[in-house]
């Protein structure tokens, strides 16, 4: 292969690698605030039950004194009834006592279904706050891991930046102008190989069998007539049985 083409088939490979390098540290701010996206989501379901059992606490005291008026009101009305003249007014205050214990009883009721609540949301928050922690080590671990992955993203990127640079400086400097145009041009692919039936593959047409065979000798520059891009070959596999033979 000539030395040009093996260079600039070299000059591809790191180009790429810095791309990729590139677009994994773009990405490194947004999967940082991802996992503590998913961090904040846990904290709000904790806080979530925790406000509704706070709520249910409330609700329970608000009844439980409505509770302690009716027992307040049936009291009253009990000593009334020692005091009472006739029978019409025991009658009328034995109906208000009866009022005031229904009352009682609704509220009583309430109280010991917002008891059972308190029995669910309490075990509601214990959930949540054992999802908590372990999203907490998750996402401890998980932001760990990216700021390795960055570091050893950013020193391959740092090392193959100082490959090219050492490469575009051995290489004449009209072939790589026209090597970064293409590669402009193409979304950063600017060289690939003719495959096996000479078709270009990246853009997939059809080489010109002249022009195949002089690709595949990988030892000329040569721009694919559709896409622009530089060809070169790679000859298949050297077959393992010696029975078959290139003369
Ligand atoms: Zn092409």
């Amino acid at each position: 292969m000539s030395p040009e083409l093996d260079r600039l088939i070299k000059l591809q490979q790191l180009d790429s690698t810095i791309e990729d390098a590139r677009r994994r540290i773009a990405a490194h701010p947004d999967r940082l605030a991802d996992a503590d996206t998913r961090l904040s989501e846990a904290k709000q379901r904790v806080d979530g039950a925790k406000q509704r059992l706070k709520d249910n606490q409330e609700a329970r005291r608000a009844l439980e004194k409505d509770a302690a008026v009716f027992q307040g009101r049936v009291g009253k009305f009990k000593d009334q009834l020692s005091e009472v003249k006739t029978n019409r007014e025991y009658q009328a205050i034995q109906h208000e006592i009866e009022t005031a214990q229904k009352d009682l009883g609704v509220v009583e009721e309430k109280v010991l279904e917002q008891m059972l609540d308190a029995d669910t949301i309490t075990a509601d928050v214990k959930q949540a706050e054992g999802l908590l922690a372990a999203e907490q080590k998750a996402v401890e671990a998980e932001k760990a891991a990216l700021t390795r992955e960055l570091a050893s993203v950013e020193a391959a990127m740092k090392e193959a930046s100082e490959a090219r640079a050492s490469l575009v400086a051995q290489t004449d400097p009209t072939l790589i102008a026209m090597f970064e145009q293409v590669a402009r041009a193409r979304k950063g692919v600017a060289i690939c190989a003719a495959t096996r039936d000479g078709l270009c593959s990246a853009c997939h047409v059809r080489l010109r069998p002249q022009v195949f065979q002089e690709v595949r000798r990988n030892d000329a520059i040569i721009q694919c007539f559709s896409c622009n891009r530089i060809l070169y070959y790679v000859p298949p596999p050297a077959q393992a049985e010696p029975a078959v033979t290139h003369t």
